[in-house]
């Protein structure tokens, strides 16, 4: 049996390579310190766990709409709304099992064999992977480090823009753990107009921030009518694996992504979704997670601090860290960032992504980053793990 010629074109998360790696090592005795997979360790707030049980009871058990039930569609409209200062319709919202079908489907409903897409490099795998998988052109831009994190290099996408029809864009990115500033959102949307691109906001972080307010680039002007919001549960109340996220999109874009639905998986499970409606009508359980994962946050940033020839800026969303370590590499004698990341694990049981795991690097990257996930690893780990890290680093002085 011949596999199709796209499947060629189909890529993957090298991530979960390195949680074989952990899972192996771990099997052989050691002590790991998981950092690699953004993944949450903690429990989904029982009043969901609850109301997911009635549902099951009640008999929610059989298909329902292909966009999502109506009280899941109405609670998402106003809460997504609510939260970026938008007035959204009921009609434009498209229940997923999960955010990442929203990535499948916007570049199926808006992407021709041809297009040029606009993605962040680092960046999230499976844009790119979509982007090739449905004979799209990738156009990958860059991020440039500042003091407070990173921020995209405005003038590459300037010059990029004229050959895309469409542009992905994470604010509260993973895995850089940056946001734009309102002056880049600003920018980016003034670029998607000018070029009139069809945008995916990947916005799977948006509740996940410790301090300030998240912003939407489709709340600014002009932007609501060609752009769709990528929405999920996953994160915001510890739900990564019930598979339940929308997307939001203009009312005739939402009606082609239902009806993708239709031939995918039907609808996304009853019972889940009637879970999903809880979990909007009182996400008190949310803020709890969001207090330990601050608190998770204020030991990754102060363990870092003390690690030699390792830096980065504290983060005010997501559950990434991001930081430059070159000297640190240096300081060990390795030159290649697997190598380090590898001789890591094996020295000190930390386990981490590289900068490699998010997209392949551009001409003239100087400097060697990778990421540091705390959404799976409690804060007295965290500060052992990452002593440990430094105690190995600084041995090689
Ligand atoms: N988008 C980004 C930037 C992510 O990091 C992830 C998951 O890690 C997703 C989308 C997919 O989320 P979900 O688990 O809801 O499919």
């Amino acid at each position: 049996m011949a596999l199709a010629a796209r499947m060629g074109r189909l890529g993957t998360e090298t991530a979960f390579a390195v949680s074989a790696a952990a899972a192996e090592w771990g099997s052989r005795g050691n002590r790991v310190y998981p950092f690699h997979l953004g993944d949450i360790d903690l429990p989904t707030p029982a009043n969901i766990v609850e109301a997911m049980d009635r549902a099951i009871t009640d008999g929610k058990t059989g298909y329902c709409p292909a966009a999502g039930i109506p009280a899941l569609r109405e609670a998402l409209a106003d809460d997504i709304g609510r939260a970026r200062g938008m007035d959204i319709g009921a009609e434009r919202i498209v229940v997923q099992p999960g955010g990442k079908p929203v990535i499948t489907k916007f570049t199926q409903a808006l992407v021709d064999p041809g297009d040029g897409v606009l993605f962040p490099n680092p960046g999230y795998p499976i844009y790119e992977s979509q982007i090739e998988y449905y004979g799209a052109t990738p156009l990958p831009y860059r991020y440039v480090p500042t003091t407070t994190g990173f921020a995209i290099d405005l003038d590459q996408l300037r010059e990029l823009a004229p050959s895309a029809t469409a542009l992905v864009y994470n604010d509260l990115q993973n895995p850089l753990a940056c946001e734009s500033s309102d002056e880049e959102r600003r920018a980016i949307a003034e670029i998607a107009i000018e070029n009139d691109l069809s945008v995916l906001s990947d916005e799977a972080y948006f509740e996940m921030r410790y301090s300030g307010r998240s912003r939407s680039i489709a709340s600014l002007d002009g932007m609501a009518e060609r752009t769709v919001i990528l929405y999920t549960f996953s994160k915001r109340f510890a739900m990564t694996g019930w598979r339940l996220g929308c997307a939001v999109a203009p009312p005739e874009i939402a009606t082609a992504m239902a009806r993708i639905n239709t031939n995918d998986e039907s609808c996304t499970t009853h019972f889940v979704q009637e879970a999903g409606v809880e979990a909007l009508r009182d996400p008190s359980g949310a803020a709890a997670l969001l207090d330990e994962l601050r608190a998770r946050r204020d030991a990754t940033v102060a363990a870092l601090a003390e690690v030699p020839g390792v830096s980065c800026a504290t983060p005010e969303a997501t559950f990434y860290v991001f930081p430059d370590v070159t000297e640190a590499m240096a300081i060990t004698g390795h030159d290649d960032v697997a190598d380090f990341a590898t001789a890591a694990l094996r020295s000190t049981g930390v386990s981490f992504c590289t900068r490699r795991h998010f997209g392949r690097p551009r001409p003239g990257e100087t400097t060697e980053h990778v990421r540091f996930a705390y959404s799976g690893i409690g804060t007295d780990d965290i500060s052992e793990g990452l002593g440990r890290l430094g105690e190995w680093i600084g041995s090689h002085r």
